[in-house]
């Protein structure tokens, strides 16, 4: 077989499996509706929760950095890539987080891949949810660091891990999501912060789902349950609440400045472009400003709204997950919305694990209250899918 027909083989079965992907061209700016094959839809599947992405103040901030600092960053951090505007980002979301220091990374991903295979080698160990995001996973794994999986917020099954893993002689570290990015429910963040101190752990949380909405500063699930300063590696997106790109850590000055010397993803790849860190740290301010609240105050009545609507489980997040298991029907289930003019993508393997294909609804601050009232309508008549949202046992 030559190499295009082997490829073209493999693509065939992931066809078959219902798993072949495809981009859509979206051909229009960030927002509640999308232009997507030339028809105008409502959009259910965003992460710009607070729609920041399309914000004037964050699109002011980019165009003056790139009036001030050109289009592109120029080399890496290290080199003479560590413009001004990264430096006030990163001042800014140390403030915001309530930490020492912070250390932005070109995106999320990226922080969550340097910062493991900086914080861990061979002969440490990793435990982790089971649902944790892909980037910790292949972060975990470029480590060398032996890997434990516990089942999903299961208290006693990191335990017995900690147990495990403690007088092995290498570090121990706990990694979880504090909102999990596709069944919108929540770690048990107190707990697993007793438990890790308890056998002398350390803990990295990823806040990508919950900065900029949670705690009274809205700097994520760790703020609002008080363990903030007990978490070492505090990690985020600028791209999901923050409206921009890019990824943080947040901790103490000598995490970050040991991050600068050993996180390979931070060391050997260009700095980020300064309009992407001025908008990041535009969006830093906002979220903290009056403005922020409102928004904030905003997303939270959709979300009940919706909640109500759809009788669903109660659960503090902005993601709601319509589990529907079948690949092949969650992709027709999708194309029927797209037919009524919503768009709600459907998530599949290798997102979440097979035969746990599901619709994930995510709201925005941006949505109407028409706009939700015409997702409950719509889901409500979609042959095929269950009554309500089902929540994960
Ligand atoms: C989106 C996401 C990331 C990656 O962040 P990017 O900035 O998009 O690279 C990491 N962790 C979780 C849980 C996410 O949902």
């Amino acid at each position: 077989m030559s190499f295009d027909q082997e490829l073209t083989a493999r693509l065939d079965a992931l066809q078959a499996q219902g798993l072949r992907r495809e981009l859509r061209r979206v051909d229009s700016p960030p927002g509640p509706r999308l232009v997507l094959g030339g028809r105008t839809l409502l959009n259910f599947a965003s992460n710009d929760y607070l729609g920041l992405a399309g914000h004037p103040a964050l699109q002011a901030a980019a165009v003056r950095a790139v009036e001030e600092f050109g289009a592109g960053s120029g080399a890496s951090r290290l080199i003479c890539g560590s413009l001004a505007p990264h430096h006030e980002l990163e001042e800014a979301l140390a403030e915001f987080k309530g930490s020492e220091a912070a250390l932005s990374f070109s995106s999320g991903y990226a922080a969550a891949v340097g910062t493991l295979g900086a914080l861990l080698g061979k002969g440490d160990v990793v435990i982790l949810d089971k649902l944790v995001h892909a980037c910790i996973v292949d972060g975990a794994r470029l480590s060398g660091a032996t890997i434990r999986v516990c089942r999903h917020n299961d208290l006693d099954h990191l335990e017995a891990h900690l147990r495990w893993a403690v007088g092995r002689g290498g570090h121990t570290l706990v990694v979880t999501e504090s909102v999990f990015s596709m069944d919108g429910d929540r770690a048990p963040l107190r707990e697993i912060v007793e438990l890790k101190d308890r056998h002398g752990a350390w803990l990295m949380v990823d806040e990508a789902h919950a900065t900029g909405l949670f705690g009274p500063r809205r700097r994520g699930v760790a703020e609002e349950l008080g363990v903030g300063e007990r978490v070492e590696v505090q990690m985020g997106t600028l791209g999901k609440a923050l409206g921009a790109a890019g990824g943080y850590i947040a901790g103490s000055r000598t995490l970050v400045d040991y991050l600068i010397n050993r996180a390979r993803s931070f060391i050997f790849s260009t700095a980020p472009v300064p309009a992407q860190a001025a908008a990041a740290r535009a969006a830093v301010a906002l979220i903290q400003s009056q403005e922020g609240a409102g928004l904030c105050a905003r997303i939270w009545e959709r979300v009940a709204q919706a909640q109500v609507g759809l009788s669903c489980t109660r659960q503090s997040s902005a993601i709601m997950p319509l589990r529907l298991g079948d690949e092949a029907l969650a992709v027709t289930t999708a194309a029927e919305l797209r037919e009524r003019g919503l768009f709600v993508p459907a998530i599949r393997y290798p997102t979440v694990a097979r035969g746990q294909a599901r619709l994930r609804v995510t709201l925005g601050a941006a949505h109407s209250p028409q706009d939700i009232e015409a997702l409950i309508t719509a889901l409500a008549s979609v042959r095929g899918a269950p009554p309500a949202f089902a929540h994960p046992p």
